[in-house]
């Protein structure tokens, strides 16, 4: 546990003499960061962890503002719960994710503003902040190009066979036949994903370089004509349809009620033979077993993203160790395709971004507001 607390000195210095309602009180603000260790301390640029917090708290405290940083949790003990009971401003990461309950919006008396540092609030429950007043917002597109760049990079090492022939290096052996048996080129197949929004979009314009057989896309908000044009993507409305056309899914739509285990032992039946899952999305979107399962038996080729079910996953998540026939096939990492150090500059500058506006009582930018004042302002969590 670590607490990188307020400083009530800055309290007692008194409030800035500004007009905008930031010096008429001191605000807490609590944001729930992960722990960066040595490296935080190392590379300042490391700026969404409890160490470097955003770089918000020099700002916040010469405004008269509390901050409690923390990566402190889970249970009602842990200084996330505690510190909730009178916030008014809650800034989470989806990196390290400060789960955000129905029952404990209902104790969080104070709470006006939920801040994602990045994209995808699903940590949040959003109908409870609907019915709340509480607005959510994320930092929307700060990290779309980070994630879209995973994307591509998963894809290919996928296809390719990368991670066995690169661990078989490192084993000190030598035999091409073993990793060439099950390696592929990305040229001449059909590529598909589970959302076209930001990051599914680049995705796809990422990939015409790579000559795919053809771009398919599956999503109830349809691609405007010239968008779709000029990927030349095509849009299937059925999604077993679209499954079993593909011979690598992409999925990247919001996690919510509409998507949670939307792949499962079923949807993968439908998939081809020996097909290439990647899910940078949200982990809880594919139901982990059914997906381990899958890869074991040879349904699916090869599964890789960075999203995990519960974060950090347990030492014995299936994710972790499973395995297609061949013995590869699993691209995982930890979760940060979308904070490389590019993504956390963007959005440690848009948290503060919406936090000036908030305290200032400026309008917000439309488009990085999920939940406003008692409503959806977003179409991308479902269909509303
Ligand atoms: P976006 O809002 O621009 O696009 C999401 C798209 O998904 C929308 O077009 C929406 O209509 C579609 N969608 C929603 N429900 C769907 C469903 N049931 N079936 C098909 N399509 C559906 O969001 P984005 O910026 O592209 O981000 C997408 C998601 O990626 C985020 O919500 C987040 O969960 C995830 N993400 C992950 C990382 C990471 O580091 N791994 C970083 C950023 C975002």
């Amino acid at each position: 546990m670590s607490l990188l607390g307020a400083s009530t000195a800055a309290l007692k210095r008194g409030l800035a003499s500004s007009v905008s309602r930031t010096s008429s009180r001191g605000l807490k603000v609590l944001a729930v960061l992960y722990q960066g260790g040595e490296a935080a301390k190392q590379e300042p640029r490391l700026l969404g962890t409890i160490e470097n917090q955003l770089g918000l708290r020099p700002w916040l405290e010469s405004q008269g503002h509390e901050l409690i940083a923390t990566d402190d949790k889970e249970g009602p003990n842990s200084v996330f719960q505690k510190h909730l009971k009178d916030a008014e401003i809650l800034i989470t990461t989806p990196f390290h994710p400060g789960y955000l309950t129905r029952d404990l919006i209902s104790k969080a008396q104070n709470l006006k503003l939920c801040v994602t540092a990045g994209v995808g609030s699903d940590h949040i429950d959003l109908n409870a902040a609907v019915e709340k007043k509480i607005q959510v917002l994320e930092v929307t597109g700060s990290n779309v190009v980070s994630v879209a760049e995973h994307v591509v990079m998963s894809i290919l090492l996928l296809v390719r066979n990368f991670v066995p022939a690169h661990e078989m290096i490192e084993r000190g052996d030598w035999q091409v036949s073993d990793v060439a048996r099950n390696a592929f080129d990305l040229e001449g197949k059909v590529i598909g994903t589970i959302g076209a929004g930001r990051i599914g979009y680049r995705v796809l314009e990422r990939l015409v370089p790579f000559n795919p057989k053809e771009l398919l896309y599956y999503d109830y908000n349809a691609l405007p004509a010239e968008g779709a044009a000029k990927v030349g993507v095509r849009r299937i409305e059925d999604l077993k349809d679209f499954v079993s056309q593909c011979d690598v899914i992409t999925v990247n739509a919001p996690l919510h009620e509409g998507t949670k285990n939307l792949v499962d032992a079923d949807l993968l039946s439908h998939f081809k033979k020996g097909a290439w899952l990647v899910n940078t999305a949200r982990g809880a979107i594919c139901n982990a077993e059914d997906v381990a399962a899958a890869l074991a038996s040879g349904r699916l080729a090869g599964y890789a993203g960075d999203v995990w079910n519960v974060q950090p996953a347990p030492r014995d998540h299936p994710w972790r160790y499973m395995k297609n026939p061949l013995g590869g096939g699993n691209g995982m990492t930890p979760h940060y395709s979308g904070t490389t150090l590019d993504a956390q500059a963007r959005y440690a500058a848009g948290t503060r971004e919406i936090i000036e506006n908030y305290l200032a009582g400026k309008p917000q930018n439309p488009a990085n507001v999920i939940v406003g004042v008692g409503k959806y302002e977003t179409k991308s969590y479902g269909q509303r």
